[in-house]
């Protein structure tokens, strides 16, 4: 008889339509139609992962999308949006979930990943009221400080996350410390206690995984890997989900914003930052930059064992193409 490795934990996906927005494209492609915009979705990732022995998975959202309230942003943050016109507010990401038709609903949702804190990522925060959120470090930072002029804090919401309900992942290096980006907040124990029926944040720890510099194993079987993806806004993770022994869905947020950058048919735009430079849609776009590299060296150096399929939440032809993989359907 011959000996096989036991299978490998894995988890089920699901997409949600959580809101669209409209983008110029000369901001964020190079080579762009200058006069081309695009009504792109904010996509939301519902994954589910059921522990041995358990009957009820723990399920967990990635990314909420754009808020059903436009009076819940500030009026900066409102004056931006203006600009990102038309923006679709329904269905979100809550009006999705009950769409499905199953049993399952807000309420049953035990944790939020944001991968950052962009207006059009954060959702209704609100509605999630049993579920503990989970963001990169130095986010709660940047929702009451901001960071420098280009980003302000009144284009965030201070009171966006319920703090006794909010755990910042640890540093990813202690490089960290020093720098000027938002400073690390140390979770709360009453956040750190709901959590701890389902996961163990004492052993997390960033490791390195093929090309990624720092992936954190938030279950500890290696179903879902959360991956500092520097570059994009401070705290930027993405989510790497094995949904079965030879397939990886790599949930990459707005390391870029459209699929194009990845397949390498166009660079990250630049255009003036109003005083004088340039800037990009990233807030440190040489990082961005090597962050798209190693997610397609990542996806290479797995061809041939592990298929990896790469999902940015603004991809408008992903989401036409897969309707069958949104909820309650599954990729
Ligand atoms: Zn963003």
């Amino acid at each position: 008889m011959s000996v096989r490795e036991a299978s490998p934990a894995v988890v089920t996906v699901s997409a949600l339509d959580a809101g669209h927005l409209t983008l110029p494209e000369r901001l964020f492609v190079t080579d762009a139609d200058p006069e081309k915009r695009a009504t792109v979705p904010s996509l939301s990732f519902l994954v589910q992962h059921l522990a041995p022995g358990r009957t009820r998975p723990t399920r967990l959202l990635f990314d909420l999308g754009v808020k059903r309230d436009i009076h819940g942003y500030t009026s900066s943050q409102q004056a931006h949006i203006a600009q990102r016109q038309p923006v679709i507010i329904s269905p979100d990401c809550t009006e999705s979930l009950l769409a499905g038709g199953t049993a399952v609903g807000p309420q049953d949702i035990d944790l939020v990943i944001l991968s950052h804190v962009h207006w059009d990522h954060v959702g209704t925060p609100s509605d999630f009221s049993s579920a503990t959120f989970i963001v990169g470090s130095g986010t709660l930072g940047l929702l009451k400080h901001g960071d420098g002029p280009l980003y302000p804090a009144d284009l965030f919401n201070d009171d966006e996350l319920p703090f006794d309900r909010t755990v910042e992942l640890p540093l990813v290096s202690p490089f960290d410390v020093g720098s000027d980006r938002p400073k690390q907040t140390q979770p709360s124990n009453s956040a750190l206690a709901r959590i701890a029926p389902y996961l163990n944040p004492g052993t997390w720890a960033w490791k390195p995984l093929s090309t990624f510099p720092a992936t954190l194993d938030l279950f500890g079987d290696g179903s879902i890997l959360v991956v500092d993806s520097p570059g994009h806004l401070y705290g930027h993770v993405n989510l790497l989900c094995r949904i079965a022994e030879s397939k990886y869905v790599y949930l990459g947020g707005d390391c870029c914003h459209d699929p194009r950058i990845l397949e390498g048919d166009k660079g990250i735009a630049l255009y003036e930052d109003g005083r004088g430079g340039l800037r990009s849609v990233h807030v440190d776009t040489q990082a961005a930059g090597a962050t798209l590299d190693r997610i397609k060296g990542f996806v290479e150096s797995y061809r041939g064992t592990i298929e990896t399929e790469v999902i940015v939440a603004h991809d408008g032809v992903w989401r036409g193409l897969n309707r069958h993989k949104f909820w309650p359907g599954t990729l």
